[in-house]
């Protein structure tokens, strides 16, 4: 089980463990240990010192022997403890479940009512209890548990919020299912661990609290022993007998200490979002490990991209993201890169400016040149300089990469202003020219408003402005037209077009639509499972695929005027990049595979122009004639 395997490698967890183990196992079998009567006192052998005969830490001021008594207090602050704990949390959570699934005024009066116990010093509030209810260990057990009610009411409510307008909570009421059976099935098992994480830290300060009350005098009465109400007998031999002190005093620093590191590592182990390393913070650039030489580049180009190697590593799975793949784009050149969601188009366009996320992205071998200089590892800072500046990036869904809090201007100004010293002022006059040059209407007004306020179009285009901020070389586009209908498609591609006959940009231009391809691009790769197994110009590679994916895909493209046409869907899904099969990745999916495609490696063979990794290619690819 992961769980476990989680707690243990985090090593103060798994000391807090075992000590707690050893405590509640002797706790367990206290009762039939050789030990003397706890509560039998004998006043001729009071205070005996730690270490003498018959009393291994020796006895208190009745001359009780202080072991048995320890071990018996131990069981007792253990067992009312951790009673109160799970009483604090199965009424605390569901009063927060309650208050945050039924929301407004349910909600106002309870977490109103929760305030009011909030705002009393806790201590002082468990006196009053106990106060009404009178001394007692039963007494302190609910004063505690109650004073502890409100952290995991508030807690949990806080959760709950969050989840009760989730979708699949919405589709459950649709579904008609009561609020107790949603409450049951769909919100408990997503704040259990929550429960479980707050009731883990939470075990030690209980122990501490009801020990606090005993040792008042107001928990568990004399003679029965619990470690506060040892701590309270001890006081008035404080400095005589320190030893009488010192027993319980241990055992409490012992088990709070292991219940708290304890605690701390099963909330590590149980949150999920520490779980997946999403709360590790990612480095600022792609982690580089090479496993080989930095290769020698094979073509000229503002981007040269040569034997690129980009996994991800998590736990002992090793995902082949991008095998190996060369591309490069000349200035004023537009190179598509096609294929299916999940080739690995987007990780082969993040690694060239270092963006992959790491852990668990690591690039492990190959080169990116940007116009001479080499990018893959290097200095975080040369980067950084040539992030947005050099070489931009245009991504997906402006949605998510646009601030939701900042005006579309701003955002502008600010991408102008990460890289060149301009005024305020100036800069906001390039963002305005720079929305008139992306053909945004009315640009000095639409600079003004929020992401939210423009439409998919729009804000693609603000993508776009952003992207050409600084005068980039190179603009990497990663599906930028994917989200927006086709008459804006045509739009933003042919705006496209003209930046970059009109600047000499350079464009890789991420795609899963050979319609764009046609559209806008010069040439084509076209990659499979991390692989590129085509490359050609753009109109030979659609007269004439040469890999049968590539046909493949070509013929998923629906003509118009060219009457009816059976579309044909790809059989088969791509494979995981986990577990790549030997040989041609496509092999299982082909029609013309045999076993020859299974074996070995294929390689990407060419004659200058065109190239292909298939054995048994649909047309054979002529002579270089150049
Ligand atoms: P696409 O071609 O659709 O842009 P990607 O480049 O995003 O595909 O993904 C390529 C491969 O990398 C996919 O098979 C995906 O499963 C894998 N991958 C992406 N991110 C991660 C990650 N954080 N952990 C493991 N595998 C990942
Ligand atoms: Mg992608």
């Amino acid at each position: 089980m992961t769980f476990l395997k989680l707690l243990i490698r985090n090593r103060l967890a798994a000391a807090g463990a075992v000590v707690m183990a050893l405590v509640l196992l002797l706790a367990l079998i206290t009762p039939i240990l050789p030990l003397p009567d706890p509560d039998v006192t004998n006043t001729s052998n009071r205070f005996v010192k730690p270490f003498s005969e018959g009393h291994l830490l020796g006895t208190d001021h009745l001359g009780r022997d202080l072991l048995a008594r320890l071990m018996y207090g131990t069981r007792l602050s253990l067992a009312v403890g951790i009673a109160a704990a799970i009483f604090a949390a199965i009424f605390g959570a569901a009063i927060g479940i309650i208050a945050g699934y039924f929301g407004g005024k349910t909600d106002n009066i309870i977490m109103r009512g929760v305030d009011m116990l909030m705002a009393f010093p806790y201590i002082l509030l468990a006196l009053a209890i106990v106060a009404a209810l009178g001394p007692g260990l039963t007494n302190a057990l609910i004063a505690v548990a109650a004073v502890n009610i409100p952290f995991f009411a508030r807690n949990i409510r806080g959760v709950t919020v969050g989840i009760a307008h989730k979708e699949f909570v919405d589709a459950a009421k649709l579904a008609g299912e009561g609020h107790l059976r949603i409450i049951l099935t769909e919100i408990l098992p997503n704040v259990i661990p929550v429960i479980v994480i707050a009731m883990s830290t939470t075990i030690g300060w209980m122990i501490l609290e009801t020990a606090g009350l005993s040792f008042l005098g107001l928990g568990s009465q004399p003679p029965q022993a619990d470690l506060g109400s040892m701590l309270g007998e001890a006081r008035s031999a404080l400095i005589t007998n320190p030893h009488t002190s010192i027993v319980p005093g241990v055992m409490i620093l012992i088990i709070v200490m292991a219940i708290n590191l304890l605690g701390d590592g099963v909330r590590d182990a149980l949150d999920p979002r520490l779980r997946s390393g999403a709360l590790t913070r990612p480095r600022p650039s792609t982690a580089v490990a090479r496993t080989s030489e930095i290769p020698k580049p094979r073509e000229t180009g503002t981007m040269v991209l040569t034997d690129l190697e980009t996994q991800f590593h998590v736990g002992q799975r090793v995902y082949k993201a991008v095998s190996k793949v060369s591309l490069h784009v000349e200035p004023g050149e537009c190179l598509g890169v096609i294929g299916e969601s999940g080739s690995g188009k987007s990780v082969t366009a993040l690694s060239i400016m270092g963006l992959v996320a790491s852990p668990p992205g690591v690039i492990t071998g190959g080169s990116a040149r940007y116009d001479e200089t080499e990018l893959i590892g290097a200095p975080y800072e040369k980067l950084r300089r040539y992030r947005g500046d050099k070489v931009a990036y245009i991504f997906q869904d402006p949605l998510a990469t646009l601030h939701p809090l900042y005006t579309v201007g701003d955002q502008l100004c600010e991408a102008i202003r990460v890289h060149h010293k301009v005024s305020k002022k100036e800069a906001w006059q390039r963002a305005v020219a720079l929305l008139k040059q992306v053909r945004i209407p009315n640009a000095e007004g639409r600079a003004k408003v929020y992401p939210h306020e423009m439409s998919g179009g729009m804000r693609q285009r603000v993508g776009i402005a952003m992207a050409l901020a600084n005068d980039p070389d190179v603009i990497i586009a990663d599906e930028p037209t994917t989200a927006l209908d086709v008459t804006v498609q045509a739009q933003i591609l042919a705006l496209l077009n003209d930046l970059r006959k009109e600047r000499g940009l350079s464009i890789i231009f991420i795609t899963h639509d050979f319609g764009v391809v046609a559209q806008l691009c010069d040439r084509v790769a076209v990659m499979y499972a991390g692989r590129i197994v085509e490359t050609g110009p753009t109109q030979a590679v659609l007269d004439d695929a040469a890999h049968p994916y590539t046909r493949r895909l070509i013929a998923c493209v629906p003509e118009l005027g060219e009457g009816r046409r059976e579309l044909h869907a790809i059989p088969g899904l791509p494979p995981a990049v986990d577990k790549l099969p030997a040989g041609c990745a496509f092999a299982p999916r082909c029609d013309k595979a045999d076993a020859l495609c299974q074996v070995g490696t294929i390689e990407l063979e060419g004659n200058g122009t065109r190239a292909v990794r298939c054995i048994f290619p649909e047309t054979k690819l002529s002579e270089d004639v150049a």
